[in-house]
């Protein structure tokens, strides 16, 4: 069992006390006060599996305008569909460090979104957060950091739901490894056993900075929690996120994550998706009908039902979803232009299910800029990058080269052939196009002869012949297993896939010359070739989408300088990493995960066991060099031990508190049900009001909770966002080549003040520059908050800064470690 208990808290802290949502949520009221008691339940509650054009919809309210909502996949452009964008992954949208392109990603891929009518798009990502190198979704997120992750969900959502649609954050939360995240016949998912400090300060921040960003939705994960499972998690749902983080939306269920009808609306779930119980399509459901009978004999709470309804409407309102927002015109269950409406149902009515709508817009821009500005140089000796344009060049590696099945021929892209430009499974979009490395670097030279193949060809090169090898390392969701990969990278390790190590080491036993280009998921081993004398030059592209080879020639060739970092500790073996970070793969029982390693993880972890890395966090070159200097801190609000009292709760909507007629869940007359289409209704509805009451959770109450002090508006405390400091700084272009620099800012807190061990530094903030000329100069700023200054005091449940003349260190550079280090400000 878990080591940690999970408090009980109840109840559901209802939505619609934050000013920025008064209007939405009065909006929403109106409708609400108004509804039967099926078209609320037909709001909360998914129709099944397989029963409307979008991989989950919820039923429809049309009396009021209210259409069926559409959610749909994902967070790197939408899945399964065409004539769409697939854009570069999120560990590559971390990896720019840029904040503009990060927000304007999320304008683009909320653009496709809306043209498709898609209500409810699903990204971004920020958990996994990145504990586990060899987990398999971390590449849907930003980094394994939670500022950095923080920074970019909330770019990320206020660029998506500037264009009207509602983002989801997910996968809320410590989903941390994908193999045994589901309960299923032979095992109930694993717990991610966690302490209180850890969890506010890593796992929980970026979901905070998320919320402050007034992200619309927020999934909960298919895993426990100090053995309670997410979407019935009390502490979890109504305490941490509705009210320490004062979060106005509404939580929806990961798909089949819902155990329990009654348990998971009193913890605070909203949304159940796709709606059927725990076995897909046998018809039946924890909540609709279900919810029906559980309002009309009181077991659940007729407030409780208000408010997922409040919540839901009130961010449809919020994004003006109200006005001329189109309905879905694509299927992300075929591609053929007409078939049934519903098929899941075995008799279902037919029509048209796919209109072709293209909504790429000028997206190709974007999403070379993010992969472009997101590649990383790693080691570049002599200069060798950037190349002539007539070089003499070999390249070697089918990472190189199209898919040989076809473009989109691996479902989810659950596969690893030819180029790799995103992980598998629900995160992945069907590419519109591809442009490989191949074509693009074909486009350029001349002179480049091309193997793409994954062993080593017979050459006889010439002596200034330069190799270009391309490897990779893949990974994604549990429900596919590629090349024996479960989704995490069990049989794979941190090593590259089909052998690269090997291509690598025989490329540079035959060229003076080699440079070595990456596309990885995530943290991958290279000591058997990074010291090799040949190998010149390593560039890490991530995961650039179907932009691949454009954004890598304008690197290659010298357009531009590489200005992206690395979003994780590359190690020299795995060994290097904490024990506790490893998967976990045990059968029969339920897995008791362990977060021992508290807060150590990647970097903190290397910087705390003074472990040197193979490469350090946030590490990236370029063509050309920087200086920063002039750095001048400006202290803004006045530092506290504890923030500044939160403020009150506004008023949440009130309704009439008698249970409806049980007629307002009766079949309508002359309805022509489609078979399993899961409806609100009841073949008895009378017989509902007499059941006996249901056992409640222990420890349900139906008092508000007293206010948490660490709350009080969108994301916690607003005083947590106050700016205490500003550093300013001169960052110059020194070298011979334009080029971009990141300043990343860490911080340094006394431990003996805190009373609390911490790594020596943690990254808080961080700001990127324009194109800079060679001797040209640029200003950043970079504000540091509170919250950045301050430590989670388990005791007084709130966020402790140094205070009484404790010196606090900015440290502020080009990666982590000590010697990427360009400033020191101490106060
Ligand atoms: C994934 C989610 C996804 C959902 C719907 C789940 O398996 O964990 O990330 O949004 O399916 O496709």
């Amino acid at each position: 069992p878990s080591n940690y208990t999970t408090p009980d808290y109840y109840p559901t802290p209802n939505g619609g006390w934050d000013a920025n949502w008064a209007d939405a949520y009065a909006k929403a009221q109106k409708v609400v006060s108004n509804m039967t008691l099926a078209e609320k339940v037909n709001i909360t509650s998914g129709t099944g599996f397989l029963m409307g054009p979008c991989v989950g919809q919820t039923g429809s309210a049309l009396r009021f305008g209210i259409p069926r909502l559409c959610l749909q996949d994902g967070p790197l452009g939408i899945r399964n569909t065409d004539h769409n964008s697939a854009f570069p992954a999120g560990v590559t949208a971390g990896a720019t460090w840029d904040k503009d392109l990060m927000y304007a990603r999320g304008v683009a891929i909320g653009e496709e979104a809306r043209g498709k009518g898609i209500n409810v798009q699903m990204g971004p990502v920020v958990g996994p957060l990145g504990r586990k190198p060899r987990s398999g979704r971390i590449w849907e997120g930003f980094g394994a950091d939670p500022s950095l992750q923080g920074i970019a969900a909330a770019q990320t959502i206020q660029g998506m739901q500037s264009t009207g649609v509602i983002a989801t954050l997910k996968h809320y939360i410590l989903n941390e490894q994908e193999m045994y995240r589901m309960t299923d016949v032979v095992q109930v998912g694993y717990s991610s056993d966690i302490d209180d400090r850890t969890l506010h300060e890593i796992y929980l921040w970026p979901f905070a900075e998320g919320v402050r960003a007034g992200v619309g939705s927020i999934m909960a994960a298919y895993n426990h929690v100090n053995g309670s499972l997410c979407t019935q998690n009390s502490q979890i749902l109504n305490g941490l996120l509705k009210d320490e983080l004062g979060f106005q939306g509404f939580v929806v269920s990961d798909w089949y994550a819902q155990f329990g009808g009654v348990s998971s609306a009193l913890a605070g779930l909203d949304m159940a998706m796709p709606g059927d119980g725990a076995i897909p399509l046998l018809g039946d459901t924890f909540w609709n009908s279900e919810l029906s009978r559980a309002i009309l004999n009181g077991t659940v709470p007729l407030e409780r039902l208000n408010d997922m309804v409040t919540r839901i409407l009130a961010t449809w309102f919020q994004m003006e979803q109200d006005e001329d927002y189109p309905l879905p015109n694509f299927s992300t269950n075929t591609e053929d232009a007409t078939g049934p409406l519903y098929p899941g149902a075995l008799f279902s009515p037919s029509g048209v299910v796919n209109q072709f709508v293209d909504v790429q817009g000028n997206h190709s821009n974007i999403a070379r800029e993010v992969a472009r500005d997101a590649i990383t140089l790693l080691k570049n000796v002599n200069q060798t990058l950037p190349l002539s344009t007539n070089a003499s060049l070999s390249i070697f590696g089918t990472d190189a080269g199209p898919n040989s099945g076809g473009l989109n021929s691996c479902s989810d892209m659950g596969c690893d052939n030819g180029i790799l430009t995103m992980g598998w499974g629900s995160g992945s979009a069907r590419l519109p196009y591809v442009i490989t490395p191949q074509q693009a670097i074909h486009n350029i030279s001349a002179n480049a002869q091309f193997h793409i193949s994954d062993s080593f060809p017979s050459v006889s090169p010439s002596s200034d012949d330069i190799a270009i090898v391309f490897i990779n390392a893949d990974s994604g969701e549990n429900y596919i297993t590629v090349e024996s990969n479960p989704g995490d990278r069990t049989t794979a390790g941190l090593n590259a896939w089909h052998d690269g190590d090997d291509l690598v080491v025989d490329a540079a036993a035959r060229y003076s010359t080699v440079i070595v280009v990456v596309h990885t998921v995530g943290p991958i081993l290279m000591e058997k070739w990074i010291d090799l004398p040949s190998v010149k030059a390593v560039l890490v592209a991530h995961l650039p989408g179907q932009e691949a080879g454009n954004s890598l020639t304008d690197v290659l060739f010298g357009d531009y300088s590489p200005s992206g970092h690395l979003p994780y500790t590359i190690p020299h073996m795995e060994s290097e990493y904490p024990a506790s970070v490893g998967l976990i793969d045990q059968w029969f029982s339920q897995i008791q995960d362990q977060f021992t390693e508290r807060i150590y993880i990647d970097y903190r972890h290397f910087l705390q066991a003074n472990i040197t890395p193979r490469f350090p966090f946030g590490y990236g070159l370029s063509y050309t060099t920087f200086n920063f200097s002039d750095a001048t801190l400006a202290a803004g609000a006045s530092l506290t031990e504890y923030p500044p009292a939160r403020p009150t709760k506004g008023p949440t909507p009130t309704y009439a508190t008698t249970i409806p007629p049980a007629s307002e869940v009766a079949w309508p007359t002359n309805f022509d049900r489609i078979w399993r289409y899961l409806y609100p209704y009841l073949d008895n509805p009378a017989a509902a009001t007499s059941t006996a009451p249901y056992p409640y959770p222990t420890g349900y109450k139906t008092t508000p909770q007293p206010a948490p002090r660490a709350g009080g508006a969108q994301g916690g405390n607003p005083g947590l966002w106050d700016t205490v400091f500003t550093v300013n700084m001169k960052v110059t272009n020194t070298g011979m080549r334009s080029g971009r620099a990141v300043a990343q800012l860490y911080v340094e807190l006394p431990e003996d003040t805190l009373g609390v061990d911490l790594p020596p530094r943690q990254l808080r903030q961080f700001e990127k520059t324009s194109i800079l000329a060679p001797g040209e100069s640029e200003t950043l700023s970079l504000p540091v908050s509170r919250k950045d200054l301050s430590v989670w005091d388990v005791v007084v449940q709130d966020w402790k800064a140094p205070v009484n003349g404790q010196k606090v260190k900015f440290w502020i550079g080009e990666s982590v470690a000590l010697e990427d280090m360009k400033v020191v400000c101490t106060v």
